[in-house]
């Protein structure tokens, strides 16, 4: 977020500073970059929200190759969801908006499909970008060559109000020397992902930890995602195929693989595509999803004038950056044209709509 929002911002001409305690923890590099609201089988808000996003991206990732130089491997491979029998597959929440499958037709969509799997849907409208090794560089370039500052390895400690006026005045931050230092600052976007809650006490974001692995498989051996229950196969252009993931809320921030998550894994593969148990792993790594009770995002204006929120996008992050990057880079600087629809999409996702239910 922290990223794609200081790219939309410097493409508009403003001076932007990114401060990072350690790009490699941040959960943009450990997704599976599926970009998915149709087979996540989302609902209501969050599904208008993913949607729109997703029909930005093309035009985001145009914007991205172009400044950075580099591609971001976007593939828009469709996502084949396959369950045990057709009744749950016209029970799931977005079941209207997939082609139906016979288990013939999933065949030929994922040739080796376990026999377990007889119905599926497929949702030829999502996608997949190759976050871990493509976008988040190239989101870097492209930062780096629009002026976008970094101070990498740089831990924000403190966010400072003022005494009278409750605005935000100053940020305290320890650089990667282990200097504490004082920035004034009047205006800040918190993009601190799982680690929100950190600086500011009243946001209800936690972690929920996804240990994850990749296999070399075959070049063409899949066409398409496979979204399974509790596991999916996500196949980049050159045969790598990404599994993910755990869903681990208990873990907290514990940091590591487990061998109960990776065994979860296996058996996952195992299910969906028996042969691919046989493809070698590759690499194996884990991270932490920022999520809430509602598990959407919380955007717009925070509990502290002038701190901006765009976190807590829990599994979909990668998929809503492109439109948290337009909402928030436009309601930033654009005060006077933020027009109302746009207005209505931080107001469904204030950081405290939650205050009554909880
Ligand atoms: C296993 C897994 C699979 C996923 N798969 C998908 C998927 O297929 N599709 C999809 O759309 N989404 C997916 N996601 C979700 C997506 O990765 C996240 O929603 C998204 O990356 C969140 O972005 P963020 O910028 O809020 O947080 P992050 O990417 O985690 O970045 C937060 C950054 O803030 C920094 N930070 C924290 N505290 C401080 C501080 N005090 N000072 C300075 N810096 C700080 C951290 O170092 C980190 O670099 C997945 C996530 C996981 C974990």
């Amino acid at each position: 977020m922290g990223l794609a929002i200081a790219h939309q911002l410097a493409r508009r001409g403003h001076a932007v500073r990114v401060i990072s305690r350690n790009r490699n923890e941040a959960a943009g590099f450990v997704a599976a970059g599926m970009l998915a609201p149709h087979a996540e089988g989302l609902s209501g808000q969050l599904l208008t929200l993913g949607q729109r996003s997703l029909a930005l991206i093309p035009q985001w990732v145009a914007q991205i190759e172009h400044d950075s130089g580099l591609t971001c491997g976007l593939r828009m491979s469709g996502i084949v969801v396959p369950f045990a029998t057709e009744d749950e597959s016209r029970r799931y929440p977005t079941s209207a908006l997939g082609q139906s499958l016979t288990r013939k037709a999933l065949e030929q969509e994922v040739p080796g499909l376990a026999p377990r799997w007889q119905a599926g849907l497929l949702f030829e409208q999502d996608g997949q970008i190759d976050n871990r090794r493509q976008l988040m560089r190239a989101l870097e370039k492209a930062c780096v060559s629009l002026g976008v500052q970094f101070l990498e390895g740089a831990e924000v400690q403190a966010l400072c109000r003022h005494s009278d006026s409750q605005e935000l005045q100053q940020i305290t931050l320890r650089t990667a020397e282990g200097e504490v230092e004082h920035h004034p600052c009047r205006k800040a976007v918190l993009c601190s992902g799982a680690w929100s809650q950190k600086l500011v006490p009243e946001l209800p974001v936690f972690p929920v930890k996804g240990q994850m692995l990749s296999l070399q498989g075959p070049r063409k051996a899949l066409k398409r995602v496979i979204f399974g229950p509790g596991t999916y196969l996500v196949p980049r252009e050159d045969g790598l195929i990404v599994v993910g993931a755990t869903s681990e809320r208990s873990a907290e921030f514990a940091a590591g693989l487990t061998p109960d998550g990776q065994s979860q894994l296996q058996a996952g593969i195992a299910a969906l595509l028996p042969e691919a148990s046989q493809w070698p792993p590759m690499e194996r790594w884990w991270g932490f999803r920022p999520c809430t009770p509602d598990e959407g995002p919380l955007l717009g204006e925070g509990p502290i004038s002038g701190l901006w929120l765009a976190t807590g996008h829990h599994r979909n992050g990668v998929l809503l950056a492109a439109i948290t990057s337009e909402l928030l880079s436009s309601a930033l600087t654009e005060r006077q044209t933020f027009s109302s629809p746009d207005k209505n999409w931080l107001q469904h996702f204030r950081w405290d709509r939650f205050r009554t239910s909880i």
